[in-house]
């Protein structure tokens, strides 16, 4: 357990309001009422719950969110909390979003101003998101403010996502969206296949964006096609992982059962991150703990998932050579 929680840890899936503690919830004044929903996710057997449930989860979050004083103090709380947990880098991604008083450049701003502000050891990058529930409309719009605020912070906003509830929206509707950010220096990173939906995952592998997430059904043994994996063990996109995610949403039964063993099975790039530490009750200390435990890996192995995570961030190569220099000098006092 110290061993998982000393490792320097690099976090490349966590989405803002997700990762909210119950702490922060608190402070920002959600109701008792908003808490007892929010803790009960920790305790319905996960055969009880689709991801539909924990997507009415976020909205708890949101509710407190509303004002760029509260967005700003939720961003540097879990800053914080990643700290303590050894994570060395982390990389935020959030949905922009406009409330009243609160247009979305405003949200944005608040989340960068808490990330300049940050003065702990942790590295922090944002990624924006695009919710494929939203109008292509809306999506078009979220796009221009997102290349508006990447030309104003470039040194910390390094990415685009594609997230959301994955029942309702399609790739192929927002590919141009994403080229275009594309050309613009972001990054990409696309949520794949948390349904069964082959024809999506052919888009999204064919666009080869610069990682993918969570990918439960792209193996031909939980649904996916041989077409799609075999594009994936040529293409090599790196897979973002988040274990316990999966497992309270109901897209994998057993940890020992996970996906991730056939990425570890046929040596493709990963990286193992939390989601949403605040909704899922975990850290990433825990979802290296359950690597060990559940996959067999050793402790040398999860320091090496730490060392090759930081080939798949969005920092710059001297901000890489500086992460991997910190993982070495860790490991010369460890092993
Ligand atoms: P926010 O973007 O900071 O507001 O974080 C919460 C949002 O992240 C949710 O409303 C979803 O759109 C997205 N999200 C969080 N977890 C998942 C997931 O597992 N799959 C797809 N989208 C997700």
């Amino acid at each position: 357990e110290d061993f998982c929680k000393s490792l320097p840890k690099i976090e490349l899936h966590a989405h803002l309001n997700g990762s909210l503690s119950e702490t922060t919830l608190i402070q920002l004044g959600s109701t008792n009422s908003d808490i007892a929903e929010y803790q009960k996710l920790k305790h319905v057997p996960p055969h009880e719950r689709t991801l539909n449930d924990c997507f009415k989860i976020f909205q708890f979050a949101h509710k407190v969110t509303t004002s760029p004083n509260s967005v700003y103090a939720a961003t540097k709380n879990v800053i914080d909390e990643f700290f303590l947990d050894n994570v060395i880098y982390l990389e935020l991604r959030t949905t922009p979003r406009s409330e009243d008083g609160m247009d979305a450049e405003t949200y944005i701003e608040s989340v960068v101003e808490a990330i300049k502000d940050n003065e702990k050891d942790i590295l922090v990058k944002l990624i924006l998101s695009i919710n494929r529930q939203h109008s292509l409309e809306v999506c078009r719009q979220h796009l221009d403010i997102i290349l508006k605020m990447k030309k104003k912070y470039p040194d910390i906003i390094k990415g685009i996502d594609l997230s959301g509830n994955p029942h309702h929206g399609r790739f192929s509707n927002l590919q141009k969206l994403f080229q275009e950010a594309r050309d613009h220096g972001l990054f990409t990173t696309i949520h794949c296949a948390e349904i069964v939906n082959n024809d999506e995952v052919k888009d999204i592998l064919h666009f080869e964006p610069d990682r993918i997430g969570h990918a439960p059904f792209v193996h031909p043994r939980y649904g996916g096609c041989a077409e799609n994996w075999t594009t994936l063990q040529k293409n090599k996109v790196p897979t973002e992982f988040c274990l316990t995610s999966n497992i309270i949403s109901g897209t994998t039964n057993l940890y020992e059962n996970h996906h991730i063993r056939e990425w570890i099975n046929n040596k493709l790039p990963f990286s193992i991150n939390t989601d949403d530490k605040g909704i899922f009750h975990t850290n990433l200390s825990q979802e290296f703990e359950y690597a060990l435990k559940y996959l067999a890996l050793s402790p040398l192995e999860l320091w090496q998932i730490s060392l090759d995570s930081v080939d798949h961030t969005f920092a710059t190569s001297e901000e890489k050579s500086l992460l991997r220099f910190k993982l070495e000098q860790w490991k010369k006092g460890t092993f």
